[in-house]
Parts: C-alpha cells; sequence; structure tokens
C-alpha cells in the first residue's frame, strides 16, 4: 500500500493505531494541523511542531545544558538503564552479517533479518543501543541544513514482542527524558502522527518534536504486506524507536547548528581556519536554514541564498568534519576506499573532503582529522580504538585523486568548450570517478562556473547507483538432507535413504558428502545398494536444503537404502586447504592490519585462494611474514576447535570478525575457532589440528580489483609437491646454464652480458652502436653495453672511421675515451666525467672514468661536441 493511503487509513481510526493513553493522561489532545493538515497531540499548541510548520529551529540560543555529545549519549544510555532496559553494545558499522546492506543505516538493521524473523533471540529484551549508521543520501544537504549528517547515531528503543511494551510504554519512556533530562516543558512538546513502512513492514509511528526539531522518531512495526496485495498482522510486532542523538545532544547545547554541538575540534578549527561567525547577527539564518532541505527544493529566498554563499567555507568545514568522522567508523570496521560497492561511498567522501579542503585553502590533515574524531569517539566506542593505517590510505587516496584529476582535466576542458559539461556530470562521476565539486572547481580555475545541481547525489541515489549487495536465492524444493560430515569421520561409511531421484541425481535423507558450497569443492565417492548397486559420486551441490548427488551412472529410485563412502584424501586436501584459509587470513590481519577482512575465498584439492581487502599490494616481505605467522600457528598445532553457537552469543563471544565469509543464515552458526588466532562463521570441512595442515606456501600475490588483493596458497602435500616443481626447474636450467643450482643467478648473469654483446656488436666490433654525432675530429655516443667491453669497441670505432678521437658513455656512466694521440684522451675522459659527476684517469690515448649521472650524458656530449 502506498504511504499516503496508509496514513489517511490510520488517522480515521486513531482509536486503533494512535492509542496514545498515555499523552492523554498527561493532559495532550488530539489535533490537525492547519498547516501541513497532518493529525498530532499537543498541550495547546495549534501546529504540529515540526521545522517546516515552526518556521524554525527555535531552540537554538536558549538553554544549554552543557553537554558535549557523548555526554548526551551517556544521560540517555544512563535514563534508559535506570528505566528497565539493557543498554546493549553498538554493533559495527560495517554490516557485514546482513547480505543486503554494506553500512547500518539504522539501529533496527542490527536485528534483521534474523531475530525479527523470529530465527534468533536479541542480545536482550527490552534494549536501547547507541548503533552508528551511515547514510549516503542526504550527501547534498550535509553541512548545511544545520542537522544533516552521513553519519549519525541513531539510539535504538526496541521491544520485540513484548506484551507489556508498546505504544504507551514507548512514549511513557520517551516523555519522561524528553521533560526530566532534556528539560523541554511539557506544553513545548507535539507528537506527529505519521505511518512508517519499508522492506514490505509497516505500522503507525509517532514524532516527538520540540521547538522545531524531531527529536525521535517512535516506529511500531505491526503488519506485513501479503503476496495478494493485501496485509496481516506480524508474527512478531516491534518497537523499532529512533533517537536522533546528536538532535539530543544539539537541543541540549543550543548551539547555531548540530555540527557545532557535536564535534568538539570545531570551534578551534574554526578559529584556526579564520572563520569567524557572528552568531548573533546571524541568528535568524541559523533558525531557518533548517526549512532549505535540498531533497525538498523549496525556493528560497534572497536573502538566505546569499547568506549560504557566503557561509561556504564554514559549511565545507562542517562538511569536512562529518566525512572524516564517517571514515573513522568506517575505516575502524574494516572498511576501505575502493571502486566497487560499499568501497566507492568511502572514496567519495574521501575525495569530496580533499576538494573542499582545497578550494577553500584549509590546508587540514584529512587523516588528522580522522584520527582525532576517533579518539574522542572511542572514549565511548571501543570499535574505534583499533584504526588501520589511517595516514597511508589517506596519502594513497590522495594520490589517486590526483592522478584522477590530471586525467580528467583533459576531459572536463573539452566538455567544457563545447559547452557539455552540466549534462555530462554523472557520467564524469561514474565512469571517471571525478566528483561533481572536483568538476567545478577545475571550471573555476578555467574562469567559467558550473553549477551543480543541489541534488546531486539525491538524484544519483534515485537512479539505483550507490550500491546494496544482492542476494540470490535458488530453490526447486528438493527434499532436506541432514548432513554428517560435522558429525562423523570422513572415514565413516554412512548409510542413508534416496529421498528423491532424477536420471543420475538423488538426495538423500543424510549424507557425508559435502557439497560445494562456501568456496570448498565438494567431495567424491561411492555409494552401493542391494547385491551389486554400486556408483561414484562425481559431484555434490547443495540446493536449498538439499544435498544434491550427481553419480556417473542411473541413480536408484526411491526408497532405496544406499551406503556411502567418501574418498578421504580429497577430503583431507580440501579440509588442509579450508583451514589453511582460515590461518592465514588470521595471518594477514596480523601482518597487515585490522582493516583485513575476507572478500572472498576458493578451495579446491590443489590450491586455496583468499582474497582479502587490502588498499594497495602486498610487498613480497609481507608476504614472507604472512606466511611466517601462518607456518609457526600450524607447527603450535593448535586444536581447530568446531562448535555450533546460537547466532547472538557467537557474536558476543567472538565479535562480527566471524563473518568473514560474509553474511550466514540461520539461528545458529558453527563456529571454527583456532585459539588466540582466528573464529569465524564457517560451514566448511576442517583439519582437527593445525599441525595436519601441514606446510602453507604462498604462491602469489595480485591485486585483482581496487581494493582486493588475492593471496594464492597452497597447503600439505601439494606444498611439497610445489617446492619439487621448483627444485626440478631450477635443476634443468642449471643444466642447460652448465652450472650448478646456487651459482645459477651468476651464470644467468654472464650468458646476459654476452647476448647482449652479440646482439649489439660489442664484442666483435662496432655494429650495432648507435653513434649520436661528430663533431670536428671527434666521433661519440651513449651505448648500452658493459663497461669491460667498451674500449675494444671505441677502438675498432676509431680505426673503422679514421676520427682521431671516440668517446663512448654506458648506461651505468661509464665512459671510455680512445684518440689517435693528436687529440688528449685523458683531457675529454675528465672533461666529461666531471660533468657527469665523476673523475676519469689514463693518457693521452686512452682514458677511462665514471660519473654518478649517467642520465646526463647525452645532454653533457651534445653539448660539448
Ligand atoms: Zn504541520
Ligand atoms: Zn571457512
Amino acid at each position: 500500500m502506498e504511504k499516503a493511503e496508509l496514513r489517511r487509513m490510520f488517522s480515521a481510526q486513531p482509536d486503533q493505531f494512535y492509542n496514545v493513553q498515555v499523552l492523554r493522561n498527561m493532559g495532550f489532545e488530539r489535533r490537525q494541523c492547519p498547516k501541513c493538515k497532518g493529525w498530532f497531540w499537543s498541550m495547546g499548541k495549534e501546529t504540529c511542531g515540526d521545522t517546516n510548520c515552526e518556521g524554525a529551529y527555535r531552540f537554538i540560543g536558549g538553554r544549554d545544558l552543557g553537554w558535549d555529545f557523548l555526554q548526551a549519549v551517556e544521560k540517555w544510555e544512563k535514563f534508559f538503564e535506570k528505566h528497565k532496559h539493557k543498554v546493549v553494545e553498538p554493533y559495527p558499522i560495517v554490516a557485514k552479517w546482513r547480505p543486503d546492506l554494506f553500512f547500518v543505516i539504522a539501529s533496527i538493521a542490527d536485528f534483521q533479518p534474523w531475530v525479527l524473523k523470529g530465527i534468533a533471540e536479541p542480545p536482550a529484551n527490552p534494549l536501547v543501543v547507541s548503533q552508528p549508521c551511515l547514510r549516503f543520501n542526504d550527501l547534498d544537504n550535509v553541512g548545511r541544513t544545520g542537522r544533516h549528517l552521513t553519519q549519525f547515531f541513531m539510539g535504538g528503543q526496541h521491544a520485540f514482542n513484548l506484551r507489556d511494551y508498546w505504544m504507551n510504554e514507548t512514549l511513557g519512556f520517551g516523555a519522561r527524558f524528553l521533560m526530566e533530562e532534556l528539560k523541554i516543558p511539557q506544553e513545548e512538546l507535539t507528537y506527529k502522527e505519521d505511518v512508517w513502512a519499508g522492506g514490505g513492514n509497516f505500522g503507525p509511528c509517532i514524532e516527538a518534536f520540540a521547538h522545531g526539531l524531531e527529536i525521535v522518531n517512535h516506529v511500531f512495526m505491526q503488519f506485513e504486506d501479503t503476496p495478494d496485495g493485501n496485509y496481516k498482522p506480524m508474527d512478531m510486532r516491534v518497537v523499532d524507536t529512533g533517537w536522533g542523538l546528536e538532535r539530543v545532544a544539539w537541543y541540549a547545547s543550543a548551539k547555531p547548528n548540530t555540527y557545532e554541538a557535536i564535534f568538539p575540534n570545531v570551534a578551534k578549527l574554526r578559529r584556526d581556519l579564520k572563520l569567524e561567525v557572528d552568531w548573533e547577527g546571524q541568528a535568524k539564518f541559523w533558525r531557518e536554514i533548517g526549512l532549505y532541505d535540498v531533497s525538498e527544493g523549496a525556493h528560497m529566498p534572497e536573502w538566505v541564498r546569499k547568506e549560504l554563499d557566503r557561509m561556504q567555507p564554514l559549511m565545507g568545514l562542517y562538511t569536512i568534519l562529518d566525512h572524516t568522522r564517517a571514515l573513522a567508523f568506517a575505516l575502524a570496521d574494516g572498511a576501505i576506499p575502493s571502486n566497487v560497492g560499499g568501497g566507492y561511498n568511502l572514496r567519495n567522501l574521501l575525495r569530496r573532503s580533499f576538494t573542499i579542503n582545497r578550494k577553500h585553502k584549509f590546508g587540514l590533515s584529512v587523516a588528522d582529522l580522522i584520527k582525532e574524531h576517533a579518539k574522542y569517539m572511542g572514549k565511548r566506542f571501543k570499535n574505534l580504538r583499533e584504526l588501520p593505517d589511517v595516514d597511508d590510505i589517506v596519502k594513497l587516496e590522495e594520490q589517486r585523486y590526483d592522478e584522477t584529476r590530471t586525467n580528467g582535466r583533459k576531459l572536463v576542458l573539452n566538455l567544457l568548450e563545447t559547452g557539455k559539461l552540466k549534462s555530462k556530470l554523472v557520467e564524469l562521476y561514474e565512469s571517471h570517478g571525478m566528483d561533481p565539486e572536483t568538476v567545478a572547481q577545475l571550471a573555476t580555475e578555467k574562469g567559467q562556473k558550473v553549477e551543480v545541481p543541489e541534488d546531486f547525489y539525491i538524484k544519483l541515489k534515485e537512479k539505483g547507483k550507490g550500491g546494496d549487495k544482492e542476494t540470490v536465492e535458488v530453490d526447486r524444493h528438493l527434499p532436506e538432507t541432514e548432513p554428517l560430515f560435522h558429525k562423523i569421520p570422513v572415514s565413516e561409511e554412512f548409510e542413508a535413504l534416496v529421498t528423491w531421484s532424477q536420471g543420475k541425481e538423488l538426495v538423500l535423507d543424510q549424507s557425508n558428502f559435502y557439497p560445494t558450497s562456501g568456496g570448498q569443492d565438494h567431495d567424491t565417492g561411492m555409494l552401493t545398494w542391494g547385491k551389486e548397486g554400486k556408483a561414484k559420486v562425481v559431484k555434490v551441490s547443495k540446493e536449498g536444503k538439499a544435498i544434491l548427488h550427481r553419480l556417473d551412472k542411473e541413480a536408484p529410485a526411491v526408497g532405496t537404502r544406499v551406503k556411502g563412502r567418501v574418498d578421504v584424501v580429497r577430503r583431507m586436501d580440501l579440509a588442509r586447504h579450508h583451514t589453511a584459509v582460515h590461518v592465514v587470513n588470521g595471518a594477514a590481519v596480523k601482518v597487515l592490519g585490522s582493516h583485513i577482512w575476507q572478500a572472498g575465498a576458493n578451495k579446491t584439492t590443489e590450491r586455496a585462494r583468499l582474497d582479502i581487502t587490502h588498499y594497495k599490494a602486498v610487498t613480497p616481505a609481507e608476504m614472507r611474514e604472512i606466511e611466517k605467522v601462518a607456518n609457526q600457528v600450524v607447527l603450535e598445532n593448535h586444536k581447530v576447535r568446531k562448535m555450533e553457537m546460537n547466532r547472538t552469543a557467537a557474536e558476543q563471544k567472538f565479535g562480527f570478525r566471524i563473518y568473514q565469509g560474509g553474511a550466514v543464515p540461520g539461528a545458529k552458526l558453527n563456529i571454527i575457532h583456532i585459539p588466540g588466532h582466528d573464529a569465524e562463521a564457517c560451514g566448511g570441512t576442517h583439519v582437527d589440528y593445525t599441525g595436519e595442515i601441514g606446510l602453507i606456501k604462498l604462491a602469489g600475490a595480485s591485486r585483482i580489483q581496487d581494493g582486493v588483493v588475492r593471496l594464492e596458497l597452497i597447503a600439505g602435500m601439494r606444498s611439497l609437491e610445489k617446492m619439487w616443481k621448483l627444485e626440478d626447474t631450477l635443476n634443468d636450467a642449471a643444466v642447460e646454464a652448465k652450472t650448478e643450482p646456487q651459482d645459477l643467478a651468476k651464470a644467468v648473469r654472464k650468458l646476459t652480458i654476452r647476448v647482449k654483446s652479440l646482439t649489439k656488436g660489442g664484442g666483435a666490433g662496432t655494429e650495432g652502436i648507435k653513434l649520436q654525432g661528430k663533431v670536428g675530429d671527434v666521433q661519440w655516443g651513449v651505448v648500452d653495453m658493459p663497461f669491460k667491453l667498451m674500449e675494444n669497441s671505441a677502438q675498432r670505432i676509431l680505426k673503422d672511421t679514421g676520427n682521431k678521437a671516440v668517446v663512448l658513455v654506458n648506461r651505468e656512466g661509464g665512459v671510455v675515451a680512445v684518440s689517435t694521440g693528436e687529440i688528449s684522451a685523458l683531457k675529454l675522459a675528465q672533461q666529461i666525467c666531471a660533468k657527469l659527476g665523476g673523475d676519469a684517469g689514463g693518457n693521452e690515448k686512452l682514458a677511462r672514468g665514471g660519473g654518478r649521472e649517467p642520465d646526463k650524458a647525452e645532454q653533457v656530449l651534445g653539448k660539448l661536441f
């Protein structure tokens, strides 16, 4: 149903949908707003109280309770803790447990889908959580409306299916916080009725306003859409109340805007950057700027427009502060800037920050700002205490930004000339990574003005860019199979019943055959039945909850009892590689930093690959370090602990790093725990002790996409085979070079020199030497040949050409001069070597020398002669 339709339906039956006795008891009455026609509750206020109907943020300049942001968070948490709620630790901002989201966009996302589906238990009930969230749909408004942010805290006040906790309880606790803690006079409070809908669920909601600011939205998720276009009550009704914690802090401080209220370093930065503002004189502007939300496209009076232009640098500072705080949270949780998915949004935040920083000549260190946020926020939000190498990440990103600008500049200038720039802003952003602010700045440098639409990012979002993950579900409704591979040893024969069969495929009621899944290849083996029946299992896959076996011949009929045996050697090869992937992943985190997450993995009998999130290439030295740490874990022979745990318990015990393989469905998780090293939710098969893995050899590392490095690794006997292969190659090469393997490098170097001398003609004489010039009686050239061959060549040239002197300089800066004696070879050589930063020795006929700056050779010789 459409929201407008729902709104009509709900407000027509207020007793059913907005049954708020608690407000009535306090003396509130239901009214209709003369301005927006919405229904609301108040103690006498005539309008609904939202920013537009109220006409301004009227609390600005009022009473300052003296709270900074973290104190506001603490007051809010303490209040609810005192009143029956458990304060749970915030979830990471990077939504690793969600198959459909990169970043948490609301506190309820913490509990979707598992808790809301009734599959997993909530960590407490009722609960509150100060949840960091990240949204990119309001980018155009950030820094200017006084209230918009990309990264914000939603104070989630949640109750899941509690009989005695619904509208009255929710609003009751909320009103007490607003009045007792935030000191809002009761007659200034208004409660506006609305509807909330999202993800196929909907329900009534009630927003609380004070002095033109919405502080909290009480959402009551209660209905779900049905496929026939109708709706029904949800099995689990949820209180999904979201407090704007920045707004709590803002209201409490009565500052001119939220940025002044929540960023502790903002006043100092303003002073340092000489962005002094006349708050008194501009009071009207700051109180009313909130009316001009870009997405609503309200007409802006001339005086506001002017003031807005004048405030650009200050608003730029606010924007950078917002963006760097968002980056602090995202980087701390392991997200990194890249050109795909959520990484794309982060790169955009960085680039916008660089652009604004340069445009207003702030000279701020973006990396330092990120670290400052982390330091302050880290007092309450533990994740922020461990940041990756922010300096390195920002430096690299700024280099890439500069490259993009350099490459894009030409394109922009062309488009400027043809007048097509404005229509290409989206393309420049999406295909060339140039944010519109950068484009506009390039245009300004050329003395032209390009208007960036104020709602650029909103439009972009509507177009569908911005990246949600994709989920694919396949289900042929085959009968369910009970997996045995986590229960019985691989070598054990098992019995099972055929529950589905078609051609060469069958499904069993239970099976020890591991199907291809989680990046691990399937098992193979044998099935036998009756007296004669026998078939090889050649392929095993998963469909829904069924394990589908493919045989090398016709499958037995449904109802047949079969015996199964898994190929142990193959399974162990797979298990070794799989456990090795976990070990290497843990080692990579230790060596490269906490931003390392598994981005993908694949395990076969031959080798495994592990894709990790990393913002640059992995060096050979880092590879060795990872190998070393990994093989130490092997040698320490840890028990690989395999346990089934409740989802919430596992998250609380091991943290969200368990979601290395992405979101895992279900109430229970298989946890693979290598104590002190790594813990992951993983459905694969593993060895029992790390010692069984054998040698782990990294066979290669390559950047497969922006922000992702692929590590190839080999374990067990396969790594021995790999070493043998290398040894064979080395031996063969040594035989060819007529030397011993340990002398191979030396022999090859000799051969190279010889080959070069042959092709360049150095050994034989003058063929192949390119002589650049001849001035008077001196012939000269810069050559590509070893020093010891140069004298010979020079003599040959001297003889062949009949000149009086020949000077050769090679690429390493070696200088040889030969002469018939009429011109001094020594003087020639000395002259040249001096210019190349070196020295020469010899006599009138032959001199040798060298210089430290061989690159200058051509220039020097060209000038001399
Ligand atoms: Zn209104
Ligand atoms: Zn795994």
